[in-house]
């Protein structure tokens, strides 16, 4: 019954998610994000003390900053097992029956994007959260029948880039909801220079600052830059990571001074160039630079808009005032965003 393509045991992606090893593993090495992890830290205790499963839970941010990492971290402080999936592994009702078939009691259940559930998946969750049962299939064709089974108490986490296209009786049936914040500076340094210890590598100060300030708030950016850092330095200096080597290791990967990479600065001028400044829709946005509306929104947009280079209107994205000069393009614009001098 069970697929295990569904079921991932740990998360499986790019090179710096498989080094497990930078991932905190306690709610203490888990650094930022301070009124989450107060939060959380007191229904943690409160569960643990009544030894009763943690409400389920609902985790909202942009992509890397967190969420996959706090929800193994709930598990292990709540000394329970953990399960992990993605909503677009789950294709049938059985993909989700054959998990939950195999939960056991108090264990935390992670649903990655879960905004992309399929309505009878999501169905078949809203009485497994609810009422700890399954809608379990006997039989097959026209003899086929639907019994209910009890399964033991168990914690959804589940997490999602797109709040807003979650379904309200799915985000009702979450008894703690927890929004995620890009990462300062002084943050993101604290997790470079806790990771180059992990890896290690020396890093001075003011360089742990700059590949701070050029990580776009996320902590999986801040990780990915020093592991390239860490490659430059081996190859052209004596290993340890300085400011000159991080200076020119970004030029080299084409990130600016304000973390920003090629595609962003594409879209940018993407929609200076080609839509007078905007509005122009998210698909039309994401064809002309050849990137998903996903990457374009979940990715990109989120950082953007937080810098204050775009704004999102009912009618589009415009470029800001703010992005101009940070291209150099800097002019005054009619109300059409047409350039008068
Ligand atoms: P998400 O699930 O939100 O996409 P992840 O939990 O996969 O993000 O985090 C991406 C990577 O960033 C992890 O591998 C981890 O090493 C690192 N990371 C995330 N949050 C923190 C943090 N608060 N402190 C230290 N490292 C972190």
């Amino acid at each position: 019954m069970i697929n295990d393509s569904v079921v991932r045991s740990d998360f499986q992606a790019g090179d710096e998610e498989n080094d497990l090893n930078l991932r905190p593993k306690l709610l203490d090495e888990f650094l930022g994000q301070t009124k989450v992890k107060e939060n959380l830290s007191v229904f943690i205790q409160a569960a643990r003390s009544r030894k009763e499963s943690m409400d389920h839970l609902f985790l909202i941010g942009p992509p890397g900053l967190g969420k996959t990492t706090l929800a193994q971290i709930t598990a292990r402080e709540l000394g329970v097992d953990f399960k992990v999936t993605s909503a677009p592994a789950l294709d049938k009702p059985k993909d989700l029956a054959g998990i939950l078939s195999t939960i056991t009691e108090g264990s935390v259940f992670f649903i990655d994007e879960i905004h992309r559930l399929k309505p009878a998946i999501e169905e078949m969750l809203y009485i497994a959260m609810e009422d700890y049962e399954l809608d379990w299939i006997i039989g097959q064709g026209a003899a086929a029948r639907t019994v209910r089974i009890p399964i033991p108490k168990f914690t959804l986490v589940g997490a999602t880039t797109k709040a807003g296209m979650v379904s309200s009786p799915l985000i009702s049936r979450f008894g703690i909801v927890q929004r995620f914040s890009f990462y300062t500076e002084e943050e993101l340094a604290s997790i470079i220079k806790r990771s180059a210890k992990i890896l290690n590598v020396n890093v001075d100060e003011d360089a742990a600052l700059l590949m701070a300030s050029s990580s776009r708030g996320t902590p999986r950016v801040a990780n990915r830059i020093l592991r390239r850092m860490r490659d430059f330095a081996q190859v052209y200096s004596n290993g340890v990571i300085t400011k000159q080597v991080v200076t020119s290791g970004l030029d080299k990967l084409e990130i600016d001074t304000l973390g920003l990479e090629r595609y962003d600065r594409e879209i940018l001028l993407s929609i200076i160039n080609n839509y007078g400044g905007g509005p122009v829709g998210a698909e039309t946005l994401a064809i002309s630079i050849g990137e998903s509306v996903d990457s374009l929104e979940d990715y990109y947009e989120p950082y953007l808009i937080q810098c204050g280079l775009i704004q999102r209107t009912p009618r589009g994205r415009i470029v800001t005032d703010k992005a101009r000069t940070h291209l150099g393009l800097e002019g005054i614009y009619d109300a059409n965003q047409r350039l008068l001098f």
